[in-house]
């Protein structure tokens, strides 16, 4: 390497002792959050770190050491430029205000602003008890925290806004959960950890004046464009919701389900947020609930767009004293046709229709019936259908995924026909149908294993699913099994709230 490009890489790369930090939320008000210091976890160590993500905040991933990762992380020593601090915010918990909420165990240590001006928040989740703890431990468990490194990974591969995560740090420490549990920290990286119950705390508070600040400084660092109209905090609303509506409809495009819908849990980014027992479905069904303890199912999969339009409104509420009324409620009658369109271009690129016609809702929809009523894998479908020329040749290759054959071709004889329609040659078609339609998700008996591994010192596996998930859309033979039939113990796995 000359000596030029070395200079010049090291004055763009940083190491963990001179991040660039600007803090710029705790700037605000001091009762908008409680400044508290991480509690040190027992006997930490580092399991994963992520290459990609070390880079957005101009760490060079070749020297980051463990030690240090596990010092800084797992709250045994502050990040020179870091004031940490546990934001307040409240929200709606299964459709119940909640004033109670805020940062019970996660610390925004600060936000490191990187060389092309990008403003990341570190985000400690895991970091031991502070003000809005209520009757929490203030940690965060192994099982979930691996569960969340690895979603925003996957989210990331698939293209579909989401928090991530910089490193993974275990600890010797234990707490209870369901049962016994090791604890750990992971280090979430994103733009924002503003969430609609932000808003809500001062709304229902009554504290109008606070409610602008905070909004203010949410157009500052976020909606920039805003401030050019008319009505700048209508102008934020708009586009929160558009980037929600688009975040939505990906997850209905790719079988996610959340599984914690609260308002607190919803992003002003549309980013996905706070990973709890959330699924990419294997079996693609419409009511599944992935939460054991949601028996209502208010948050199943097929409930999601009402939900995130429902959660929209309670921002609405909260945005009264700063919007008119009528205004927010023509933003709200929006939402369905944009989530509508959003879904409807992600599912026709997924079936490689590059044209628009009438019909494709019907194609679509009956598709979704199809999979649902013959239990099909939705990822597998979608895959195999990428690799054929024809559609005797899909019918084919599709038919061991479906057991009723009839019903599979009498729809693949319309799709044939829907194909009839497009320009693209077949390569050029089956090249962006691949683009959009992974081979693997990170599916839950996946991130089983993993957690199973780690839980006994091995955490090769987390760090295989983190790069596999990485690139979801190309053939990487060397973890081929994930792209078949799932094992039939994924379907007895059960996921809760506790983590
Ligand atoms: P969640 O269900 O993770 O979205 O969390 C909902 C609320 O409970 C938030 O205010 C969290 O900070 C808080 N919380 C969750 N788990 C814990 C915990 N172990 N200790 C303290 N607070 C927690
Ligand atoms: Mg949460």
């Amino acid at each position: 390497m000359s000596t030029q490009l070395k200079q010049a890489m090291s004055e763009t790369t940083r190491t963990l002792d001179n991040l660039n930090f600007d803090n710029s939320y705790i700037r605000l008000p001091a009762y908008f959050y409680q400044r508290v210091d991480p509690s040190p976890l027992e006997a930490t160590h580092l399991i994963s770190v992520n290459p990609e993500v070390s880079k957005l905040l101009d760490l060079d991933p070749t020297k980051l050491d463990a030690e240090s990762l596990a010092k800084f992380f797992g709250g045994h020593a502050m990040l020179p430029g870091a004031e940490s601090i546990a934001m307040k915010y409240t929200g709606h918990q299964f459709g119940v205000y909640n004033p109670d909420l805020g940062d019970g165990r996660g610390l925004l240590l600060g936000e490191v602003v990187n060389q092309a001006g990008e403003r990341w928040d570190l985000h400690l989740k895991g970091a031991g008890r502070t003000a809005y703890s209520r009757s929490g431990d203030g940690r965060a468990v192994l099982r979930s925290s691996i569960r969340e490194y690895l979603a925003g990974e996957a989210m990331q591969g698939l293209g579909i806004p989401t928090t991530r995560g910089l490193c993974l740090v275990g600890s010797e420490e234990q707490v209870f959960r369901e049962q016994i549990e090791s604890c750990a920290a992971l280090l979430r990286v994103s733009r924002c950890h503003i969430r609609f119950g932000h808003f809500e705390h001062f709304f229902y508070r009554g504290r109008p004046d606070d409610l602008k600040r905070l909004a203010d400084y949410c157009i500052d660092r976020y909606f920039e464009s805003a401030k050019a109209a008319e009505n700048p905090y209508l102008a934020m609303y708009q586009e929160i919701v558009s980037r929600t509506a688009r975040l939505v409809a990906l997850w209905q495009s790719y079988g996610f389900v959340h599984g914690v819908l609260n308002t607190d849990n919803m992003s002003i980014l549309g980013e996905t947020f706070d990973y709890g027992p959330y699924t990419f479905m294997d079996v693609y069904q419409p009511a599944h609930i992935s939460n054991h303890t949601d028996q209502q199912g208010r948050y199943a999969f097929d409930q999601q767009p009402g939900i995130v339009h429902w959660n929209l409104s309670c921002l609405a509420q909260a945005l009264l004293p700063l919007i008119p009324r009528e205004s927010l409620e023509t933003e709200l009658e929006g939402f369905p046709a944009q989530y509508q369109s959003h879904y409807l271009q992600r599912m026709r690129a997924r079936l490689g229709l590059l044209s628009e016609e009438a019909d494709d809702q019907q194609l679509i929809d009956d598709l979704c019936r199809l999979l649902t009523h013959q239990k099909v894998d939705m990822t597998r479908f979608f895959r195999t259908l990428c690799d054929f020329s024809d559609s005797d040749a899909m019918l084919v290759a599709v038919q061991p995924l479906v057991s009723d054959r009839q019903m599979l071709k009498a729809w693949m004889v319309r799709y044939e026909q829907r194909l009839q329609q497009e320009a693209a040659s077949l390569p050029i078609r089956q090249m962006q149908m691949r683009a959009v339609n992974p081979k693997y998700v990170l599916r839950n008996y996946m991130a089983e294993e993993a957690i199973r591994e780690a839980q006994a010192g091995n955490y090769k596996p987390v760090n295989d699913l983190l790069s596999l998930l990485r690139a979801p859309f190309e053939e990487q033979p060397a973890y081929q099994r994930f792209a078949e039939e799932v094992p039939d113990w994924a379907g007895w796995i059960s996921l809760s709230c506790s983590s």
